[in-house]
This record gives C-alpha cells, structure tokens and sequence, in this order.
C-alpha cells in the first residue's frame, strides 16, 4: 500500500484514526479474546464493525475518555496559541470531568480531585500510575511538535501528562509514541519506526515485545498497552487490519485501539481509514477532530 504524502493528510489520518480506534475497541474492552470469538460468531469470530455497546453502552460511533480528554488537551492548546501548559491541560481535564463523562480512568480521577484540592498542576511522582492515560491523549502535543528540539518535546508532552501520570515508564511509552507519529508525519521510513520503537524497550525492558508471543487481553499498565500497538501495527499492512488485530485482543481495547489508531492513521493517512468507519462516527466528533489537526498542523 502506497503512504501519503501530505502532512495534512497523515495528521487527519492520526486524529480520526484516535477516534476510529476507540469507538471501535470500546465495544469489545475488557472481553477476552475468546469472549470477542463467541460474541461475534456469526461475524467469522471476529469484531470489525463500529456499532457501539460493550459495558458502557455506547451508541454506534460515540468516542470514550481517550478520545475526549485529547480534544480537551486540544483545544486548550489551541486557546493558548499553541503553548502546552501544566495549568492549562489540568483546567481542560478538569471540566472535562465536571461534564460527568461515560469513562474515566481511576488514576486521572483521583489526580484531578488532588488537583481541585491543591491547585497544583503535577501529580506527585508514582511508581504504581504507569497506566495509559496520559499517553492515549497525547495526539494534540505530538502535531504541535513536530520539527522541535528534544527538550521542547519532552516539556510539553511531561506538562500534560505530568497533570495526572508522573511516572517514568509512562514518559518514554508516551515520548516513543511522539516520535513514532513525528516519523510519520515527515513521512519517515517504515524501518525507522521499526528502530524507534525498539529503541524504547532496550531502554527500558518493561517494553520488550515478541513478533510471535502474542500480548493478549492487554491491561491498562502503558507496556501492556504499547505491546499490543507494536505488535498489531508492525505485523499488519493496513489501517483496518491493524486495528481488528488490536481491538479483538481484548482488554483495554479502547485505549489499545485508539493508540493503534493514532500510529496508523499517522502512518496510512486518512484516505487509509476505512469510510465505513469514519461514516459511522458522530459527526461533531469528526469535525472537532479534523479542525484540531488542521489548526494543530498549522502551528507546528
Ligand atoms: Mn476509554
Ligand atoms: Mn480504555
């Protein structure tokens, strides 16, 4: 399959590859594999429609907290003019909450309280929060960056995700992602994404992934999470395929998905997305994305 070769192109691709992902793995989170295989029987075994559902009931195309809290960061960006501010991303996730939203993960509640109750803007450091949260709403602080130096990417992805998830493992999961999106949006070579990805688990082990040893049923902990990614991008050649192959393992299948998303719908750009997908989103949700990742692109 041929890659884009638009920015623009490959940025839309990201954001509504974060949205397809999640409306599509949020049907099947915290099934099993083989719980997806009897579910969907009559569909081959497999789950590949967005068509809502799953444990918090969505209708068919409606996005959950990786999705949401990302335009959130989004748009507080966007208000600042492009600066990625501690205070600014706490405040956006903070009315976020107020807007009492269908999912939120139990580490970026109980840092928002903290937050409400001291008004600082930085979770105390935590070995145990190596969860995803703060990488699956890393997509706004990754096409701002793009072209910046190292310490400018490290600021401004730590400023948002310090906000609820101060731990080291998360950094270089969420750091490793920018890059893999940077790569792509300046249409970098498939090795290169290869090398970037490895890169990370020869720093840190927690990382290390098989190309054989499958990361079923992938948890909430960022490695699992990144694990299933790798594993599902680099062993597919589509957007759609590498989305079924992420999503129909199972486990935090949302969040599984709308990071694989991100990664491919950076890499295969958005006429890569399938249009049944795109078709079956809320349409304010396609708009909101679009917009961002045009005014994000702009600003980088
Ligand atoms: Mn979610
Ligand atoms: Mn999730």
């Amino acid at each position: 399959m041929t890659t884009p070769d638009s920015r623009a192109e490959r940025a839309t691709g990201a954001y509504l590859g974060l949205a397809v992902g999640d409306a599509l793995g949020a049907t099947v989170e915290f099934l099993t594999p083989g719980e997806i295989r009897r579910n969907f029987a009559r569909e081959g075994g497999e789950h590949k429609e967005i068509i809502g559902g799953g444990w918090l009931h969505l209708k068919a195309g409606q996005i959950t907290d990786d999705t949401a809290m990302s335009l959130a960061l989004g748009e507080a960006i966007l208000a600042s003019g492009g600066k990625v501010k501690a205070l600014t991303a706490a405040h956006a996730f903070d009315s976020w909450m107020r807007s009492k939203p269908i999912d939120i993960g139990n580490t970026v509640r109980r840092n928002l309280i903290l937050f409400r109750q001291t008004g600082i803007p930085e979770a105390p450091v935590s070995e145990h929060d190596a969860g995803n949260g703060a990488v699956m709403r890393l997509l706004p602080v990754a096409l701002l960056t793009v072209g910046r130096d190292e310490a400018e990417i490290v600021a401004a992805f730590k400023a948002q995700a310090h906000v609820t998830h101060n731990n080291p493992l998360s950094d270089a999961g969420g750091l490793c992602l920018i890059h893999l999106v940077h790569i792509a949006l300046q249409s970098g070579t498939w090795n290169a994404l290869k090398a970037e990805a490895r890169a990370l688990e020869s720093r840190y082990p927690e990382y290390a992934w098989s190309t054989t040893r499958r990361q079923e049923n992938p948890s909430a902990y960022v490695a699992h999470t990144l694990q299933a990614v790798f594993q599902a991008f680099f062993a597919t050649d589509s957007f759609e395929s590498c989305l079924i192959d992420v999503v129909n393992r199972g486990g935090d299948a949302d969040t599984t998905g709308a990071i694989a998303g991100v990664l491919a719908g950076a890499w295969y750009g958005r006429r890569g997305i399938p249009p049944r997908w795109i078709n079956a989103l809320d349409r304010s949700i396609v708009r909101r994305c679009v917009e961002q990742a045009e005014r994000l692109t702009c600003l980088s």
